[in-house]
């Protein structure tokens, strides 16, 4: 199994370029680290009641419980599929935890992806975000509307905003990617995976940009 790491701020399209990708190739997997939290806040499983408050404040939820999740979906991928990671890891010890998942499983980190996008733009597209409750697809709008106000292109659903996508929760989780995340930038390049894709303009330029750099 090969994994491919796509790292950057909140907003800088992770969920968006990884969905266009998956899409598009059917040897790709897409494991979004929020998804996974998210779901199980839905579900009310132990490890999403634990992890609420954190998501809630824009906090990292412990490493612990997200390196359970990414473990069992590495383990349910297997295979000669290729993982898109897409949120985790997100600081230092993560990349730790995933390099030892990394080796138990023989699997390969090919690439690490960071999504490269200025601090300003990054606020105005997670405050326009909506997304999907029923099907998970995400939307701006103004760079990505659905076709119907409001609703989703794919399964009609009613469009939300979500609860982390607050103005005060969106300046904390950028701080939280300074401190914690941005030290993975050195992490990746110091073992010549890292790949730097600059992560504004049109929407398929950026996927193409991605497409080659994995
Ligand atoms: P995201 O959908 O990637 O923006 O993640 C939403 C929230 O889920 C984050 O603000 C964190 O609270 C939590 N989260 C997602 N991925 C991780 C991770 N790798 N480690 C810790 N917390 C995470």
């Amino acid at each position: 199994m090969k994994i491919v790491v796509l790292f950057g701020a909140p907003g800088s399209g992770k969920g968006t370029v990884a969905g266009r990708l998956v899409a598009e190739d059917s040897t790709l997997r897409h494991v979004s680290s929020g998804d996974l939290l998210r779901d199980a806040v839905k579900c009310r499983t132990a490890a999403g009641v634990e992890a609420e408050g954190y998501m809630k404040r824009g906090e990292l939820v412990p490493d612990v419980i997200i390196a359970r999740m990414i473990g069992e979906q590495i383990e349910k991928v297997g295979g000669t599929r290729t993982l898109l990671l897409d949120g985790f890891p997100r600081t230092v010890a993560q990349a730790g935890l995933l390099n030892e998942m990394i080796a138990q499983h023989g699997a390969e980190l090919t690439s690490a992806v960071l999504l490269e996008v200025p601090d300003g733009i990054l606020v105005d597209r997670i405050t326009g975000r909506r997304v999907c409750p029923a099907c998970g697809a995400g939307y701006h709008v103004t760079n990505i509307p659905p076709r119907k106000e409001g609703f989703c292109d794919g399964c009609g659903t009613g469009l939300i905003v979500r609860k982390d996508d607050n103005l005060a929760t969106v300046k904390n989780r950028l701080a939280v990617y300074q401190a914690q995340t941005v030290p993975l930038i050195d992490f990746y390049s110091a073992r010549g995976v890292l790949r730097r894709v600059v992560g504004t303009g049109p929407l398929d330029g950026i996927v193409e940009r991605v497409r080659q750099a994995i």
